[in-house]
């Protein structure tokens, strides 16, 4: 084991460094620019003497060697700076392990980047940036056709990626053709010649970096994507045989004909590694074979898929109510429509959203903050579009259908945004299939058409939230999004790829406890290469906002009234809020009351009517109305649109009960707040299907279960400009959100123990330390809410120090 280097190390160690893990990945390893600069010029320095370089062309390499890496580095929240100097792009899982286990022998700090949305700026605290934005493989499956147990990746067979040669592209090729399977498809190759492996989805390529596997869930054999990609293309082809008996566990899966279960057959089945020719489909469609697979393979879609241009306006489906639309530059406008007052509001929310000047909602020109590429190309506002062009007749009455959910499978590199957008309309394309096995099975019960969505966080975030909370418009209808996981794959410090899932319960030992602890906490105890989850039904949602003045003098009443609609057993098809919103000056704050019911809408009506009731201050705004599920979820896209690359805090709390005395603090804090920066406040209905994980024997995750009881959510959200303001605004909203009982762990920032033990309780925080310690015994995974949980104090803020930056996060982090 060699020893730690110096950190950061001198240029040349570090281009040895990455040398050694360009020999270990088949995606691209990067090193930050002042280094490789430094480096690349010593090299250079006796040859440029006798051959100076044509004029300009240095600076330009430079250049675009500096913006590589600050594309990769960059956050969504400007206000943490990265530390680290090196980048690794994992192509699949294989990669993932070889990264950990040189993290590990060369005792360095990987930190783990999916989505970068964490306002702590875990992401880029690390030594090594290991950016999974290239896992991006998503497929939605039937639970009767999903095999549990399956690697993503063959990485148990092949031999192991050290070599002793120089040349680390011919290493990196070799490696790549002795795990690339005799492929007769071009685009395997073509995809793996790429110039920036984070800007492709997950390849297919399998390699070994000396990691052992580990399985739960399976009696199958060595499987892997690559044998699932060969399997949709024998699919394809009509050439898949039916099941090799394996054995699921969960759902206790017996797959018939599934792609899954060919891919459980032998060794060499699964090295056969080759992508699935393109299909010709517009969109994901249902494959129809000798033995038809319900899975959907994304790139092909993806290649294939052509949305129509996008227009200005997004997420209205043409409904006639009064509504927010989306000018060609600035933020919202607001159009007079029925129930409102004809004043427009006084400000245009522009502010709110940071003076973004495009409007698009997609923000296709935004700078990627490292969430997926996946569907990169397909803007909501595009989607929003085709929802009402291409939207098949569905004929599912709004509801809750828990008994009806598919398996939504995916990579780290899927954003929240980019799973909603494949589940949809592979769920919709699932759902009017009119195939026979497909009837006969009782698959097909009348839900023809209707869009499919894991319970996920709203935009923009990565992935993470997905193991850490997805608190949003479904989590009081189906629970947060890690009640919904039903498979996860880890890579824990030691290397080991562990699959888990329900089984592991009763297999006990490690491999129970990463259950338990994965479900709330992942990041703390290794990386997540693949997430399982369950995506249900929504074929519409009645749903919109009441916009009302803020005033100081009235807004607590109105607060009380909120509170008071909402007391008592509120049916879970009900998602509501309240949000304190900044206007750019005292008179034009406002307080929008978000609703979203899954019901009938008469009985959400009901909702609107008592909401609309309190009559202190004059509606500005009233716009409720059926719309897809999709435009519900682009809603708090466009509120935070424009605020990417500001400095952000995000600061959260979990409360049992809504009290007067609460309620004044929070109107207190919200006019406290606007002195130095935008503030938003919200108090979201909490409980619902989150309270089922408490239940005695519910197997649920390691969140406190008084954590699940709770009645109401609140969250700070507060974007500024002026660095010199970071430590004021970011520990400003602390006294209102240090609530007793802690947050939901994807809010959980830079905290002292008590407040992540406020999280998890007590004796839940005791078992997880003690997991931790058993799967990470080093504390190799330190860049996460865990490892910043080891003292009573307060944590200090995220690096904020310009030291390690790159020029031009060094001018980023400068502007004021
Ligand atoms: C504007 C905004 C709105 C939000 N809204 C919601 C909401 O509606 N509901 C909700 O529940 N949460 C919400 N959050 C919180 C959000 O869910 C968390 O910040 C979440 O961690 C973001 O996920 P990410 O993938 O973008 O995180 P990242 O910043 O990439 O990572 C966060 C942490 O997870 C680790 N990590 C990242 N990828 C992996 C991986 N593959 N395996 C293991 N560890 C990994 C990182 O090292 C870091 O510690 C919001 C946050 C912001 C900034």
């Amino acid at each position: 084991m060699s020893l730690r280097p110096a950190l950061p190390p001198e240029p040349a160690q570090l281009e040895a460094l990455a040398a050694q893990l360009r020999a270990l990945v088949a995606g691209d390893v990067l090193v930050r620019p002042a280094a490789q600069e430094a480096a690349a010029a010593a090299a250079a320095a006796p040859a440029s003497a006798s051959a100076p370089p044509e004029a300009g062309q240095p600076q330009q390499k430079t250049d675009v060697a500096a913006e590589r890496f600050a594309s990769h580095t960059r956050l969504f929240n400007c206000a943490a700076l990265p530390s680290c100097f090196l980048v690794v792009c994992p192509r699949h899982t294989a990669d993932v392990v070889a990264v950990v286990n040189f993290c590990r022998e060369h005792h360095l700090s990987p930190s783990i980047k999916s989505g970068g949305f964490s306002t702590a700026g875990w992401s880029t605290s690390g030594d090594v940036l290991v950016d999974m934005s290239g896992l991006s493989r998503i497929s939605l499956t039937h639970p009767d056709e999903y095999v549990f147990g399956q690697l993503s990746s063959a990485t148990s067979s092949a031999p192991a990626l050290r070599s002793s040669k120089n040349d680390a592209n011919s290493r990196r090729r070799k490696a790549e053709e002795a795990f690339d399977s005799p492929s007769p498809s071009a685009s395997a190759s073509k995809r793996r010649s790429s110039p920036d492996p984070c800007d492709v989805a997950e390849s297919s390529a399998r390699s070994n970096a000396g990691g052992h596997v580990s399985r739960s869930g399976s009696s199958a054999g060595s499987s892997s994507s690559g044998a699932l990609a060969s399997a949709v293309e024998q699919a394809e082809n009509g050439t898949l045989s039916s099941a090799s008996g394996s054995t699921g566990a969960g759902a206790g899966s017996t797959a018939g004909t599934s792609i899954h279960s060919r891919a459980s057959g032998s060794p060499s089945e699964a090295k056969t590694d080759s992508l699935p020719a393109p299909a010709p489909a517009l969109r994901p469609t249902l494959r129809h074979g000798a033995n038809p697979a319900y899975v959907f393979e994304h790139e092909r879609w993806q290649r294939h898929h052509n949305p129509p241009d996008s227009p200005s306006s997004c997420g209205n489906n043409g409904g006639s109510s009064a509504r927010v639309q989306l000018p060609t530059s600035g933020g919202f406008t607001w159009r007079e429509g029925q129930g409102m007052t004809s004043s427009p509001l006084p400000w245009d929310g522009s502010s709110l959203a940071g003076g973004s000047s495009g409007a698009s909602c997609d923000a296709p020109g935004m700078p990627h903050s490292g969430a997926s590429p996946a569907l990169g190309h397909l803007s909501l506002a595009q989607e929003a579009a085709m929802g009402g062009q291409r939207r098949p007749k569905q004929t599912l009455a709004p509801g809750i259908y828990t008994k009806r959910a598919l398996y939504a499978s995916f990579g780290p590199g899927v954003g929240i945004r980019e799973l909603d957008a494949y589940t949809s309309e592979a769920g919709k394309a699932f759902g009017a299939a009119s195939d026979s096995k497909a009837k006969e099975k009782g698959w097909n019960n009348g839900d023809e058409g209707a869009p499919y969505f894991v319970p996920a966080s709203a935009y923009p975030v990565g992935s993470t939230s997905m193991t850490t909370g997805g608190f949003g418009f479904l989590t009081r209808a189906y629970g947060l999004s890690f009640d919904n996981i039903v498979e996860l794959e880890l890579v824990t410090a030691d290397g080991e790829v562990h699959v888990i899932n329900e089984s592991s319960t009763a297999r006990g030992g490690v491999e129970a406890d990463l259950w338990w602890a994965a479900r709330g906490a992942a990041p703390c105890l290794g990386v997540v290469t693949r997430i399982t989850a369950k995506a249900y039904p929504v074929s519409s949602v009645f749903s919109g906002n009441l916009i009302l003045p803020f005033s100081p003098s009235t807004a607590p009443s109105l607060i009380q009234h909120w509170r008071d609609v909402l007391k008592g057993d509120v049916p879970r098809e009900l998602y509501a809020n309240l949000i304190l919103t900044s206007g750019p000056d005292s008179r034009s704050h406002v307080v929008v009351i978000q609703l979203a019911w899954l019901g009938a809408r008469n009985d959400g009506e009901t909702f609107v009517q008592a909401l609309s009731a309190w009559s202190g201050e004059r509606v500005l705004l009233k716009d409720v109305q059926e719309k897809s599920f999709l435009d519900q979820q682009q809603t708090v896209a466009q509120v935070l649109r424009g605020g990417e690359g500001r400095r952000w805090s995000v600061r959260a709390g979990l409360i049992e009960a809504l009290t007067d005395e609460l309620i004044a603090s929070t109107v207190h804090n919200f006019v406290a707040l606007q002195t130095h920066a935008r503030a938003v406040l919200i108090l979201e209905l909490a409980g619902g299907a989150v309270r089922d994980g408490s239940a005695p024997n519910a197997n649920a995750g390691c969140l406190g279960n008084e954590n699940r009881e709770a009645h109401f959510a609140i969250a700070a959200l507060q974007q500024w400009d002026n660095k010199t303001e970071d430590s004021r605004c970011a520990a400003s909203a602390d006294g209102w959100t240090n609530t007793r009982l802690g947050p939901y762990p994807s809010f959980l920032e830079r905290e002292s123990r008590q407040r992540v033990a406020a999280t998890f309780g007590r004796e839940n925080l005791e078992r997880l330390l003690e997991v931790k310690r058993r799967v990470d015994p080093q504390g190799l995974f330190k860049h996460n809410f865990l490892g910043s949980a080891t003292s009573d104090e307060p944590q200090p803020l995220p690096n904020t120090s310009v030291e390690h930056a790159t020029p031009s996060q060094q001018a980023e982090a400068g502007r004021s």
